[in-house]
């Protein structure tokens, strides 16, 4: 019954979302604090004062949110945890994140949640006719994408400390004369390259394909490549609202890149669908980008928690990954990541755990607040 190429197609899946039993949930990197209050006020502000505006169709180009988003990213250099309060509630780049120019609402794409961003950047930027390049270990979305359009991929394996191979990315990339996708932070292993790094790939990989740059995770550590944008015209940085900005429930992404690479994305949503973010997504993203002090603060706390679980786990003999992310990558010596997760599932936690070949041995933990953690380190004692 079905059309052909749905053997193509292989779903993600992601982290459990049970309903039957209340879990601790570590498992799916969703940030643990609520969002902004200033959000949930615009969200009530917009249903009492015009409701009517349910009814109809949403701004297509959330034109407001993008203008929030430049100045967002504009205050906060693009890395939360590093940025610095000034009066007033606002914050400021740290020096080292202060970016060269300003982001201009024409250099953003905003979307239904990053995923849905990156799936029409698949779309516009990568050809059947040769293979996109991509770490063996990264987000897994990517593959089912590269399946979804018919793109065939050069999947790079990681360097046994779990870094990135950016000599074979860079010599695959020009073998094949074609565009490049990471997480930076990188995904499920928490580590990230330098922007000095990013930029001399960028300055020796092909300069007529995109070069796409996924800062998921950024806000918690690592370095953000959005100074780079100024240089190099090929760069696409995604970012998204579900980690450092408390709001996985909402679906906010975005992409930033010059304006003739968003202007191709933008095509490709026209083509697919019109209006990808609804009236109330678009009046709480707004609000949270006001709020940008507020997640610093919260990206501040998740980092803390982080580096004082990584202590934790390592004092008690287990291999942790560095982590520039809001979650570890861990395990320990005599049992498999399936009993792992299992015995903390036990205990009423939930991590994630793949079945994936190379990383069987690994969990996966988001960071919680200091209670969750409590609560974790204490079934981790009896592991
Ligand atoms: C969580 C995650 C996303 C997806 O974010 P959404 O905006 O919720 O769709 C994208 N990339 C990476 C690497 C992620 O970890």
């Amino acid at each position: 019954m079905t059309a052909e190429r749905m053997k193509n197609l292989h779903p993600y899946v992601p982290g459990e979302q049970p309903k039957d039993r209340k879990y601790i949930k570590l498992n799916a990197n969703e940030n643990p604090y609520p969002p902004s209050p200033e959000v949930i006020k615009a969200i009530k502000k917009a249903v009492k004062k015009s409701p009517e505006k349910i009814g109809l169709y949403p701004d297509p180009d959330s034109n407001e949110l993008k203008d929030a988003i430049a100045d967002m990213l504009n205050c906060c250099g693009g890395v939360l945890c590093r940025s610095v309060p000034c009066s007033g509630k606002k914050i400021m780049p740290s020096s080292s994140d202060a970016l060269p120019f300003k982001i201009t609402p024409d250099m953003i794409y905003a979307g239904n949640g990053s995923d849905e961003v990156l799936s029409f950047i698949f779309y516009a930027f990568f050809d059947s006719d040769r293979p996109v390049v991509l770490p063996e270990h990264t987000y897994s979305f990517y593959p089912v994408y590269a399946g979804f359009y018919g793109i065939p991929m050069e999947k790079i394996p990681l360097n046994g400390d779990w870094t990135l191979n950016k000599e074979k990315i860079l010599e695959k990339a020009l073998e094949y004369d074609s565009g490049i996708i990471f997480a930076n932070p990188n995904a499920p292993t928490t580590l990230g390259i330098s922007k000095e790094e990013v930029k001399s790939l960028l300055e020796k990989s092909p300069k007529d394909k995109v070069f796409v740059v996924d800062e998921a995770y950024v806000d918690f550590g690592g370095e953000s490549c959005l100074s780079l944008l100024e240089n190099y015209k090929n760069l696409i940085i995604v970012r998204t609202f579900s980690k450092s900005l408390c709001g996985a429930g909402m679906r906010l992404g975005y992409a930033v890149a010059s304006p003739e690479l968003i202007n191709y994305i933008t095509t490709v949503k026209n083509c697919l669908n019109h209006f990808p973010i609804d009236y109330l997504s678009q009046k709480a993203g707004i609000a949270a980008c006001e709020s940008a002090w507020y997640y610093a603060e919260c990206a501040k706390s998740v980092a803390f928690e982080r580096d004082e679980f990584i202590d934790f786990l390592r004092e008690r003999g287990w291999y942790v990954l560095d982590s520039q992310t809001n979650f570890v990558f861990c395990k320990k010596e005599g049992l498999s990541g399936e009993d792992i997760y299992k015995k903390i599932k036990q205990e009423g936690i939930l991590v994630r755990h793949f079945n994936t070949s190379g990383i069987e041995d690994y969990i996966r933990i988001t960071v919680g607040t200091s209670l969750q953690m409590a609560s974790l380190k204490k079934v981790i004692e009896k592991i």
